[in-house]
């Protein structure tokens, strides 16, 4: 059996490697490492792919969404409402910008942020709401939608873990993610859906006005070279990054669809099992499986994790503190209890190896593993 990866970026490039030799070389030779055609190129097949009508490359996944808030002008103060079971760069950075987190709890089955706790967090101050597709599943959009337009709200979407999945709305129309709120923001570190070979990532929306806002922030307040309109920053995707991601696009969905088989063959195993609680599938949206996370119910996490490391099987937490319990981010508004799912969830989830190149052998080996582990 093949070595059992979290995520197997090796096995994945294998079937690649060719083509991006040839395109990083290509860049290489024309020297046009910064802003080159490349990055150009990648932004109209993305905007294709997508079907938005900009998409901003940038630096980062953690980038994109500050550079998406300052392109909203929201101001030091205003608050901006996200889910507390969440990578903390969501929260960061809100309070790096002097804005004021507002943290909201989410639902158990589906860790998706829960509709009635953020229209209990809405006050006078607040501008934004910052919902997750946690995993690879889109957040309830249709009733944040809703909730956003009573009370004048800009929706930013983060889909750093969810870049190809579609929101199914009640009229059975659909949207990709990151597309349908005011704007969206994700990654291409090497282990999302879309990785590049460093880091990089992208801003998406359908507002002319406000694309026009965030190129001139993410390129130093600039709109014409040397005449600085406001504070910007530097954030840009080279165009060796755009290269590759140009190449691994155009597999994105294949890459999508081995993570949902991947997904189809753990749960066959798993969803009889008593104290194992597979991943909830939302009605609303499609599951590309950024994440394959269980739920243990009375299963010791600890000893489990220490089994798989003896059986080389890798595993990971997502998240082991919740946001309002991390030094960073103590506040007095909040406090040990006030999230109860969030905080149940930090202690009982559990993600397995999930990429593009899982085969049928290794599945078989982690799932027999967990189980024999869990009957005993
Ligand atoms: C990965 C991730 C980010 C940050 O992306 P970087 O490219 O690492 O800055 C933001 N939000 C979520 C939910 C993520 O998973």
């Amino acid at each position: 059996m093949r070595k059992i990866q979290m995520v197997d970026l090796k096995g994945q490039h294998a079937a690649i490697k060719d083509r991006v030799n040839t395109s990083i070389q290509e860049v290489i030779d024309t020297t046009a490492f910064i802003n080159g055609p490349e990055v150009k190129e990648f932004q109209k097949e993305l905007e294709a792919y997508l079907g938005v009508k900009h998409v901003i490359p940038c630096a980062n996944g953690t980038d994109a969404l500050q550079i998406a808030m300052m392109g909203l002008g929201l101001q030091p103060g205003d608050e901006v409402i996200t889910a507390d079971f969440t990578y903390v760069a969501t929260a960061e950075v809100i309070a790096l910008l002097n804005l004021t987190p507002v943290l909201v709890d989410v639902l158990p089955d589906t860790f998706d942020i829960d509709i009635n706790a953020i229209e209990n967090a809405i006050t006078s101050k607040t501008r934004a709401i910052v919902p997750v597709h946690l995993f690879g599943q889109c957040a309830n959009m249709e009733a944040i939608l809703k909730l956003a337009k009573k009370h004048n709200l800009f929706v930013i979407e983060d889909t750093a873990q969810a870049i190809g999945s579609h929101y199914r709305f009640n009229d059975g129309s659909t949207k990709k993610a990151g597309t349908i709120g005011n704007v969206g923001c994700t990654s291409f570190f090497p282990a999302k859906n879309l990785g590049c070979y460093g880091d990089g990532g992208a801003i998406f929306t359908n507002d002319d006005d406000l694309a026009s806002k965030i190129r001139k922030v993410a390129n130093h307040g600039q709109s014409v070279q040397y005449i600085h309109d406001e504070v910007g920053v530097n954030s840009r995707l080279d165009s060796i990054q755009a290269a590759i991601l140009r190449i691994k696009l155009r597999q994105l969905d294949v890459y999508n669809k081995a993570r949902i088989l991947a997904a189809q063959k753990y749960d066959a195993k798993f969803k009889a099992h008593p104290r194992l609680t597979i991943p909830v599938r939302a009605d609303h949206s499609n599951h590309v499986f950024h994440q394959y996370t269980l739920k243990l119910n009375g299963v010791d996490r600890d000893a489990l994790r220490a089994h798989l490391t003896q059986n080389n099987i890798p595993s990971g937490i997502y998240y082991p503190i919740p946001l309002h319990l991390q030094k960073a981010y103590l506040d007095p508004r909040y406090k040990k209890g006030d999230f109860p799912v969030t905080e149940d969830l930090c202690r009982s989830v559990i993600s397995l190896p999930m990429h593009t190149e899982l085969d049928d052998e290794q599945i078989n080996y982690i799932t027999t593993m967990i189980i024999e582990f869990i009957n005993v």
